[in-house]
């Protein structure tokens, strides 16, 4: 095998640290006293989870969320033992043993996960940590309220059955592995711990509507009725006053006010990105952290009529020149933005004419404009350029699709220093 020296990608997402850290430090001052939770999912909302997490965790921030165990399991072998790490969307036959034996704390939607974390403890001898997570309108994931009574019946028996396991050592259906650790903790079960309960919101983004206020009523209801169990179980699944409550996503932590629990999961905040429908991360103090960037490679004179790209959707009114610009659907750009969406070049925007392709797309800069040169520049989105928001509009879709199907092709790298 022959090894090369890959050069730079041709489209580039530059990714400002000092913008990420400055960010996470104003999310937190804005949800204080609750806590910051930074979500990392989807490659860290495709800026690159190996660049991102770093930065946080060396800026100091200890708790990260993701979606999946494959991603809490990078995380881990990225960040090592100390962040707590909270994952929350795997399947009936997911392996969890690995992400018991790896401390990633997992969010519990159903009765038969609780079971099954519970297994995955005593085989790995370590101590599964669990977060309820408790469907309180959005539909999605979470335990339904039927489920919850089950789950909280479940939790009743198992703290029954760690009792009677620690008092009755001759039991022959005793498990070792689930007995308490006398020199430790007296009482409590060493396989599984409610560490905290959790929710999401389905229209924090739209702050007049009144389902936000309900799901919070429910969310409530369901935590007080949590810590009366832990409270019977006399510690063994955990301590009520302990639970990290958490409901929050971006919207709900920037539009309401104080932010409902101990901590908030905030993953496009964090980005420098609104989650609002016209919002202006400015306005709340936050700056985007990615730029994507490509190069104009090449320049033509273009003459009346001619057409641009597959299917010649577009034909030149008047003579003009055309700039080449890669960049496509390959890198993730959308292609349903094709005839709308604009680029900056030397801080001037100019239109996408014509359909984006796998890999380029076209770029009418006017006839006679000197102004641009081969090797410029080009600012697809980011300061300097349009929003991912703009580019979610031409695409009808949001700035969370555009950034976050960014492709493998994109070169992204850390851009030091204090930003702009
Ligand atoms: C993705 C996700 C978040 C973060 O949402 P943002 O709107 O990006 O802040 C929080 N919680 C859950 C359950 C999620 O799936």
């Amino acid at each position: 095998m022959t090894s090369f020296d890959i050069p730079e990608a041709l489209v580039r997402a530059e990714i400002d640290e000092a913008a990420l850290r400055d960010n996470a430090a104003v999310l937190a001052d804005r949800l204080a006293p609750a806590r910051l939770k930074c979500v990392v999912k989807a490659n860290a909302y495709g800026h690159g989870v190996d660049l991102i997490a770093p930065v946080l965790f060396t800026a100091g921030w200890r708790e990260f969320c993701v979606a999946t165990i494959p991603e809490a399991l990078h995380l881990r072998s990225l960040l090592g033992p100390e962040p707590e790490i909270i994952a929350w969307l795997y399947g009936p036959t997911t392996d969890l043993d690995e992400a018991v034996r790896a401390d990633i704390q997992l969010g519990v939607s159903t009765v038969e996960s609780l079971d099954r974390l519970t297994k995955a403890a005593r085989r790995t001898g370590a101590t599964a940590r669990a977060h309820l997570k408790i469907d309180t309108g959005l539909g999605r994931n979470g335990l339904s309220p039927e489920a919850v009574v089950r789950a909280f019946d479940w939790l009743r028996r198992h703290a029954e059955d760690s009792r009677s396991a620690v008092t009755d050592d001759t039991d022959p259906t005793r498990d070792p592995g689930a007995t308490t650790d006398p020199t430790r903790d007296p009482g409590a079960t060493t396989d599984i711990r409610i560490v905290g309960i959790m929710s999401h919101f389905a229209v924090a983004d739209e702050p007049e509507r009144p389902e936000t206020a309900a799901q919070s009523a429910v969310f409530s209801s369901a935590h007080g009725q949590l810590r009366a169990v832990l409270d019977a179980a006399d510690g063994r699944l955990g301590e009520s006053d302990d639970l990290d409550v958490h409901i929050a996503n971006s919207p709900g932590a920037l539009t309401l006010g104080p932010c409902p629990g101990t901590s908030a999961r905030v993953g496009l905040a964090l980005y420098g990105l609104s989650p609002l429908e016209g919002g202006d991360p400015t306005a709340l103090g936050l700056r985007p952290v990615m730029r994507l960037v490509s190069t104009v490679i090449n320049l033509k004179d273009i003459p009346a009529g001619h057409g641009a790209s597959y299917g010649l959707t577009f034909t030149a009114a008047t003579d003009t020149r055309f700039a080449l610009v890669p960049g496509g659907y390959g890198d993730g750009l959308p292609r349903s933005a094709s005839n709308r969406a604009e680029v900056a070049i030397r801080g001037r925007r100019y239109p996408v004419v014509g359909r984006i392709a796998m890999d380029q797309m076209i770029i009418d800069i006017g006839v006679g404009n000197d102004e641009v040169a081969i090797g410029d520049e080009v600012v697809i989105f980011g300061p300097g350029g349009p929003s991912a928001a703009e580019w979610g509009t031409w695409a009808n879709t949001i700035n969370y699709e555009i950034v976050t199907q960014l492709s493998a092709r994109v070169d992204r790298t850390v851009r030091k220093g204090d930003g702009r």
